[in-house]
């Protein structure tokens, strides 16, 4: 008998914290997660498993971030606001966040005045930590809604074909080849968004959220996406220049429409 074994990531939940994110650059509502590493058995594991680590996750943007439960008072059981939920797990994050503070009024402040090399940092930031969200998406194959939608187009469409093959013989081949035609082809362009999709829905939105204050030009972001490729992260190669300049622009243009 071929028994399945091995480990297997288990998490488990600790409970809310308030900290700061880089990400939405405020305090903000966390939630942390321990990371167990557990044996298993077909899939079944029991306990949490070896530690292996603990992340929060802002419940705002959605961005893990490491975490060390030992700094917070406690972890709170309850998804409170950040300013209430501040005094009880986390007191004095102001001041161990005032480095990182004090840079960001830099940023909001019209008269802030940041070096280029500091600027390239913040920048590059908000890249470095939805890099692994991207990683994540590109380490296996994946099929999205519309992209499951056109396969079963396909399907429909052969289906079609075949009921009007059945009834009129001689276009049989005329029937198949215009339901192949457009079903493949439906789901070449489905499979030729994706990425866009995907990119669009979890990747530029808190992208640009993070980068809206820095203002960044096409050419410092040019150089961050170099950066990155260079690296061999994947939101360096997959995701494109012009997607996200649009998205700034739009950001902008909202802004100031409103
Ligand atoms: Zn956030």
């Amino acid at each position: 008998m071929f028994i399945v074994w091995g480990k297997k990531r288990v998490t488990t939940w600790l409970g809310y914290v308030a900290d700061f994110c880089p990400i939405c650059r405020d305090l903000r509502t966390f939630e942390v997660t321990r990371i167990g590493l557990a044996g298993h058995v077909y899939y079944i594991s029991f306990g949490e498993g070896e530690l292996a680590g603990h992340i929060r996750t802002c419940t705002a943007c959605d961005i893990d971030l490491n975490a060390r439960p030992e700094n917070y008072r406690e972890l709170h059981k309850e998804k409170l606001a950040p300013q209430q939920l501040a005094p009880l797990t986390f007191p004095n994050w102001a001041q161990a966040h005032a480095t990182r503070l004090a840079v960001e009024r830099e940023i909001s402040s019209a008269f802030g005045n940041l070096a280029p090399q500091v600027r390239q940092v913040l920048i590059r930031e908000p890249f470095e930590l939805l890099s692994p969200r991207v990683e994540e998406r590109f380490r296996a194959s994946h099929f999205d809604g519309p992209t499951a939608l056109a396969i079963l187009g396909l399907f429909v469409l052969l289906w079609i074909a075949s009921e009007i093959a059945q009834r009129f013989p001689a276009v049989f081949l005329v029937a198949f080849g215009v339901a192949s035609i457009v079903g493949l082809g439906g789901i070449g362009v489905a499979l030729y968004q994706k990425n866009g999709r995907f990119f669009r829905e979890k990747i530029i939105p808190p992208l640009v959220a993070a980068l809206r204050p820095l203002k960044p030009t096409a050419a410092e972001l040019e150089t961050v996406l170099k950066e990155m490729k260079s690296h061999r992260h994947a939101i360096g190669k997959k995701l494109k220049l012009k997607w996200l300049l649009d998205a700034l622009k739009t950001d902008e243009a909202g802004a100031v429409g409103s």
